[in-house]
C-alpha cells in the first residue's frame, strides 16, 4: 500500500464560502490566542504549554458568552490548528524552524479537518460524496477517483478566490512492467530536462508570457493607492496569473517526471541540495552553487523550488511504480568532463553549448554530455530508498522486486544502454 495524495477542485454554496470564511477566521483566531498565552507563559514564567492545555482554556472560553462563536466552528478545525502550532514548536525547539509567527488575514487559507473512521461510510464516497462538519455535502470535481478513504481532509482557498480539497489515502498502486533502461537526468534552464540519451524537454513556451504579463501586472499594482478598491481588483489579478504560472509549471514538471518514470527503471539524478543552493545563492558560494548560480540567472529561487519539485515527485513515483532513482556527487564537474574518454575540459565557458573534445574528438552536447555523466557516476553515487530511509550503495543489492539495482549498473553499465545512442 502506498500513501498517495490527491487533491479537487470544489465549488462552495455561498453558504459553504461563508462558513468556511468564519472558520478560517476562527482558526486565525485560536493561533493566535495560543501562540500569544504560550509566549507570555513562556517568557513570564518560564512554562512550557502546549496545544491541550490550550484547547483546555478554549473549552472554558466556549462557555462564555463573548465567545460564542467559537461553538459555531467544528471542534476538529481547532485541534488540527492547536496540533500545527505544536508541531510548529516542536521544530523550532530542534532547531529546525524559526518561532512560529502570528497569522495575518490573507486571501489564501486554509483548515483541516480530521475524519472519525468510525463513520467515515456516511461521510465519504470516493468520486461521489465527501461531507463535511458544518458545510455538508462538497461540490467536487472529481478528476480521479481515489482508491481509499481519507483521515484528515484539508480545505484550502487561494489568493485568486479559487477552492480545493485535499488528502491523503492508502492506495495500492499497481507497480510499472520491469525496465532495465537507465537514464542519466541533467536539470538546467533552457530545458527543464535533459536525459542523457539526448532528449531535451524545452521549457514551457507560455511561462516566459506569462513572466512578462505578471511584470506589466505588478506595475500596474504599484501605481495603485494601497487599501484601494483598484487595488484591491488589481491584486487579484496578479494573484491569478500567479496561479496560471504555477499550475502550469505544475502541469509541465508532472508530464516530465511521469514520462520519465514509465521509460525508465533507473533514474539517475544530479544530487543538488536545494537548501544548499538558496544558501550559496546567498554568498557562501561553494562549488555546485556556483553552478546552479550560472545555471539560472535571475529566477534563480524559482528554478531551486523547480529542481527539489522534479525531484521529490521522481521519488513518490519511483516508489509508486517500483523504480530505482540514483544520486550522483554534485560537486563533480558534469559539465566539464567528456562523457566519451573523461577527460576535463578547465576552461569550458557557459555559452559554450556544443564542443569538441580535444582529446578524443567526439562532438559534445553541453546538457546531455552533462547527463551522460550523471547515469556513469551514479553507478558509484547514492541510491535512493525510494521504501524509505536511504541506503548506501554497498548494501543495495536486487531487491527481487524487479528493480534493477544499482550495484548491476556499476559491473556493468552497458546494460542499461542509455547512455551511448548518438
Ligand atoms: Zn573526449
Amino acid at each position: 500500500m502506498n500513501q498517495r495524495s490527491h487533491q479537487f477542485r470544489f465549488y462552495p454554496t455561498a453558504a459553504q464560502a461563508k462558513t468556511l470564511g468564519q472558520c478560517f477566521g476562527a482558526a486565525r483566531w485560536v493561533w493566535n490566542t495560543a501562540l500569544a498565552w504560550r509566549s507570555a507563559a513562556y517568557k513570564i514564567d518560564g512554562e512550557r504549554v502546549t496545544g491541550v492545555d490550550f484547547s483546555r482554556e478554549l473549552t472554558w472560553l466556549k462557555t462564555l458568552e463573548p465567545y460564542a462563536w467559537l461553538r459555531d466552528v467544528p471542534a476538529t478545525v481547532f485541534a488540527q490548528t492547536l496540533r500545527d502550532q505544536d508541531r510548529a514548536f516542536a521544530n523550532f525547539f530542534a532547531k529546525r524552524a524559526r518561532y512560529p509567527r502570528f497569522k495575518k488575514r490573507r486571501a489564501a487559507a486554509s483548515i483541516r479537518y480530521q475524519i472519525d473512521q468510525r463513520s467515515v461510510m456516511n461521510v465519504y464516497r470516493a468520486g461521489e460524496l465527501l461531507k463535511l462538519p458544518g458545510l455538508g455535502a462538497l461540490d467536487i470535481r472529481w478528476s480521479r477517483v481515489p482508491g481509499g478513504a481519507p483521515k484528515m481532509v484539508t480545505v484550502r482557498v487561494d489568493a485568486c478566490g479559487r477552492w480545493f480539497v485535499s488528502f491523503m489515502v492508502e492506495e495500492h498502486i499497481e507497480p510499472l512492467p520491469a525496465s532495465t533502461s537507465g537514464v542519466g537526468v541533467d536539470l538546467g534552464v533552457n530545458d527543464i530536462v535533459v536525459t542523457s540519451d539526448g532528449r531535451k524537454s524545452g521549457n514551457p513556451r507560455h511561462l516566459k508570457r506569462y513572466r512578462r504579463r505578471l511584470k506589466l501586472a505588478q506595475r500596474r499594482l504599484s501605481r495603485k493607492r494601497k487599501g484601494s478598491n483598484r487595488w484591491r481588483k488589481q491584486v487579484k489579478r496578479v494573484a491569478r496569473i500567479h496561479a496560471r504560472v504555477a499550475d502550469t509549471r505544475s502541469d509541465h514538471q508532472h508530464k516530465l517526471t511521469t514520462g520519465l518514470i514509465r521509460e525508465h527503471g533507473v533514474i539517475a539524478l544530479e544530487d543538488l541540495n536545494v537548501r544548499g543552493m538558496t544558501a550559496s545563492a546567498k554568498g557562501t558560494a561553494e562549488a555546485p552553487g556556483k553552478k546552479v548560480a550560472q545555471k539560472a540567472g535571475l529566477n534563480r529561487s524559482i528554478l531551486d523550488a523547480g529542481f527539489g519539485e522534479i525531484r521529490r515527485q521522481l521519488e513518490y513515483k519511483a516508489q509508486f511504480y517500483g523504480r530505482t532513482i540514483v544520486l550522483a556527487d554534485r560537486f563533480a564537474p558534469t559539465s566539464k568532463t567528456c562523457s566519451e574518454c573523461g577527460a576535463y575540459q578547465a576552461d569550458m565557458p557557459l555559452k559554450v553549448r556544443v564542443w569538441t573534445c580535444p582529446d578524443c574528438g567526439a562532438v559534445n552536447d553541453r546538457d546531455s554530455n552533462a547527463a551522460r555523466n550523471i547515469l556513469a557516476m551514479a553507478a558509484g553515487g547514492r541510491p535512493v530508498d525510494v521504501h524509505g530511509g536511504r541506503r548506501t550503495p554497498s548494501a543495495t543489492t536486487n531487491s527481487g522486486c524487479g528493480m534493477l539495482a544499482p550495484v548491476e549498473m556499476r559491473t556493468n553499465p552497458e546494460c542499461v544502454g542509455a547512455s551511448h545512442g548518438r
